[in-house]
């Protein structure tokens, strides 16, 4: 401790210390009888010289010290009379008084003596401080400043008075009150250090005692040599029996090999599950180090254990969570990804075929939207509890998404055929569980699947592969109505070609490869033109010429739909002014194809208005036709948008009618005029007098709400002759009167100046 942290301390010491106050009080007891002593053989050594005068000097002194030891004695016994602060004020006042008194020897009586009493009063002075110095020594201000009462005024005297040696003397006291000062200054710097160290060691020892560490020693052999409370509830043992057990006799020795090769490579650590000798189970981060006993100079070990076991707990807990499916307690879609790389990364996979079932259950969007979501969640833990019960804990089963789920059976076999007939097996008894209806809130709902399976080949990694493997297999399974799939990779050729074609769609209008073809719709009395359907092409670069069957699909999947729409009518609007300025246009309309989810884009008819009067253009020259199906599944938002077209003269109509099973009450509700009777109800009617009939009907129906009726796909002459047998008024488009063509072949051949 430095002089300045010293005089800081000095500085911060409470005069109100209890501590000090004591000491002081006790400490001076035994000097203040001394101090009677001394005064009284002063008095007597002086009373020739001064007679009474140092008699009152010493019958002060005395009075003051007996009023002191009376003081202490009230401290010691009734030491509430005043506070500590006013104790301590009485003490230093006092203890200052004594000391001044002493003073006036030093200074006053001091002049009238010669110098035999001069050095006797001096030393009996000297003494006096030495003696203070110790007394006082609790609280080093006071002692300081006691001393400095007395020897700085007794310098000065010595200074001024002319006895031998007076310089000397003057320096000696000099001299001895620096020391005094230096003892009083180590010895408290010693105090301060005691007590630092004493205090350290009370913080080290609760640490030890209190710790939420188990904390323990051991020597060479691994028997313990002390331990701390916390340990005793780790080891679930009492001190006694924890105290010399040698490590080694534990019964979970897995943290052992830490302890003791510590002792010979330094410190070590072990991090996992660890159970207590009552056979508690923990999760424990344990560290151990060597250090030397200087006692006997052995190298012994010192073992910190802390219990992780919450921590560890709410880590796996989290863990679970992120992995599984909260409804089913099944793998989630990232605790199966986590699977599949275990899968794929284990030596088994090397060599062994693995299965994965890919599977779907039918029409459950169905069950959530009419039956309410708690009976959809039923109805996926009843699956889940099903599939796990029926495949047992060989399979790893997860819910990867709504109704989608995916089981794993790894490793069935080395050879393929065999790998084969376990897919086989395992299939069956997922489809078996589908068997018996679903109870669920009364109901019996029954439930089908759709399964793509996999064969995950031995040494095969792609994780992400397998998965869409699967599932282009599962919606394989569902599209043919099938069940179960099997991986094929025709299949995965397809989809990826389809996929290529989506991709080069994005850039057919910038490259100019779509294309018009028109197809005449004509009168079946006398093959009269009517009017044309716009029909799109795709002249693609490697390819070939593309139907639209083959990508108007792909077209709205990816959200592009709609930009060839525009493009449609754009180039139809075209064509049209071109015909119009060639005095060659004699057509009632020409239609173009709409899907009816094109018709909710906002501004639709607005655009579409606009579009026709920039090219000058009468709202009747441009017909959309727009599909029953894609009707059916917009029918309350495309209704107003229609009837708005319709106002405005734009003429209507509904495409492929008749497949889509649309009710008559809708058709009421539209303001179509133009109903085209779907190809399906023309192929069969030569062969199927029911078909003929049938098509009689939707006649009827069609005249009933004044609908001007178009047959499509009329391909030969019986066909036509039969559709003319039932109305004479209908109009029709088919190959037998022209394919769609090109449009400067259509207009050269059918358009005719008028
Ligand atoms: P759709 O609107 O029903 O058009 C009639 C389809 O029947 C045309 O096929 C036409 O070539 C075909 N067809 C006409 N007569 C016969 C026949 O006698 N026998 C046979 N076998 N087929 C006949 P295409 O051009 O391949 O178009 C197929 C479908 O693609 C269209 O059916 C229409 O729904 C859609 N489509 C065509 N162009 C467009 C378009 O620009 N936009 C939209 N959204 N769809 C279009
Ligand atoms: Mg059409
Ligand atoms: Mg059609």
């Amino acid at each position: 401790m430095n002089f300045i942290t010293l005089v800081n301390y000095i500085k911060n010491l409470q005069t109100v210390d209890k501590v000090i106050i004591t000491n002081l009080y006790l400490l001076s007891e035994k000097s203040l009888k001394t101090v009677i002593a001394l005064s009284s053989l002063i008095a007597l050594a002086l009373y020739p010289i001064f007679s009474y005068s140092i008699v009152l000097w010493s019958i002060a002194l005395v009075s003051l010290s007996v009023f002191r030891l009376r003081e202490s004695f009230e401290f010691k016994n009734n030491y509430q009379k005043h506070t500590l602060a006013v104790w301590y004020k009485r003490f230093v006042i006092s203890a200052f008084m004594t000391a001044v008194l002493f003073t006036v020897l030093g200074c006053v009586y001091i002049h009238y003596v010669d110098a035999y009493y001069q050095l006797f009063i001096v030393t009996v002075l000297v003494g006096l401080a030495s003696g203070a110095t110790t007394s006082l020594s609790a609280d080093i201000r006071v002692a300081i400043v006691y001393n400095g009462l007395i020897i700085v005024p007794l310098l000065v005297t010595i200074l001024i008075l002319d006895i031998p040696l007076h310089y000397v003397l003057a320096i000696l006291i000099i001299i001895y009150f620096i020391t005094q000062v230096m003892t009083l200054l180590t010895s408290y710097t010693q105090e301060i250090r005691i007590k630092e160290l004493e205090e350290e060691k009370t913080l080290l020892h609760n640490l030890f005692k209190e710790a939420p560490l188990g904390i323990f020693s051991y020597d060479k052999d691994l028997n313990i040599i002390d331990c701390n409370k916390q340990l005793n509830s780790l080891f679930d043992s009492d001190r006694e029996t924890i105290i010399g057990l040698n490590l080694n006799h534990l019964p979970d020795r897995r943290p052992i090999s830490t302890m003791k090769n510590a002792l010979i490579y330094g410190q070590q650590s072990y991090v996992g599950p660890y159970t207590s000798i009552g056979g508690k189970d923990y999760w424990i981060e344990s560290k151990a180090f060597p250090f030397t006993n200087k006692v006997n100079n052995s190298i012994e070990g010192i073992g910190l254990i802390e219990d992780k076991t919450k921590e560890h707990n709410a880590l796996e807990e989290l863990e679970y969570l992120t992995q599984h499916d909260v409804l089913t307690g099944l793998l989630n879609r990232r605790g199966f990804k986590n699977n599949m790389e275990k899968l794929i990364n284990s030596s088994s996979h090397k060599e062994l075929f693995s299965l994965l079932f890919y599977m779907d259950l039918n029409q459950f969007k169905g069950i959530n939207d009419s039956l309410g979501h708690t009976v959809g969640d039923e109805v996926l833990l009843s699956v889940s509890e099903r599939l796990i019960y029926s495949l047992g804990h060989e399979c790893n089963i997860s819910r990867i998404g709504g109704d989608e789920f995916i089981i794993v059976v790894p490793y069935v076999s080395h050879q393929e055929d065999i790998a084969l007939t376990k897919a086989d097996m395992f299939s069956e008894k997922i489809q078996n569980i589908f068997i018996d209806p679903f109870i669920i809130e009364s109901l019996h709902l029954h439930v089908k699947s759709s399964i793509g399976i996999i064969l995950i080949e031995p040494n095969y990694t792609n994780i992400e592969e397998i998965i869409r493997h699967a599932d282009i297999t599962m919606y394989q399974a569902k599209k043919a109505n099938s069940n179960i799939s099997y991986y094929n990779e025709d299949l995965d050729r397809k989809q990826k070609e389809l996929f290529d074609l989506q991709h080069d769609l994005a850039y057919a209008i910038e490259k100019n490869q779509l294309d018009m073809f028109f197809q005449p719709i004509v009168t079946i009395k006398e093959d009269k033109l009517f009017s044309a359907e716009a029909l799109i092409r795709w002249e693609h670069p490697v390819k070939g010429l593309l139907s639209p069957i083959d990508f108007i699909p792909l077209a709205i999947k990816a959200g592009m739909l709609s930009q060839i729409t525009w493009w449609v009518l754009d180039t139809v609007c075209n064509h049209i002014v071109q015909w119009k300025k060639e005095n060659i246009w004699q057509l009632e309309y020409i239609s173009i194809n709409v899907n009816a989810q094109q018709l909710v884009e906002k501004d639709f008819a607005r655009k579409f208005l606009k579009k026709l009067k920039e090219n000058g253009l009468d709202t009747s020259d441009i017909m959309i036709e727009i599909t029953e199906r894609s009707l059916i599944d917009s029918f309350d938002t495309t209704q107003d948008i229609i009837n708005m077209l319709r106002k405005e003269g734009v003429k209507c109509a509904v495409d492929d009618f008749g497949i889509g099973y649309s009710s008559l009450s809708y058709l009421k509700r539209l303001s179509f005029n133009t109903l085209k009777i779907d190809r399906a109800f023309v192929q069969d009617i030569e062969s199927n007098p029911k078909e003929l009939l049938l098509v009689s009907t939707i006649l009827d129906i069609g005249r009933q709400f004044n609908y001007r009726i178009v047959i499509e796909g009329i391909e030969d002459q019986k066909q036509k002759e039969l559709l003319l047998g039932l109305d004479g008024e209908l109009l029709y488009q088919g190959f037998y009167f022209s394919k769609p063509l090109h449009a400067e072949t259509f207009s050269k051949k059918f358009l005719k100046e008028v």
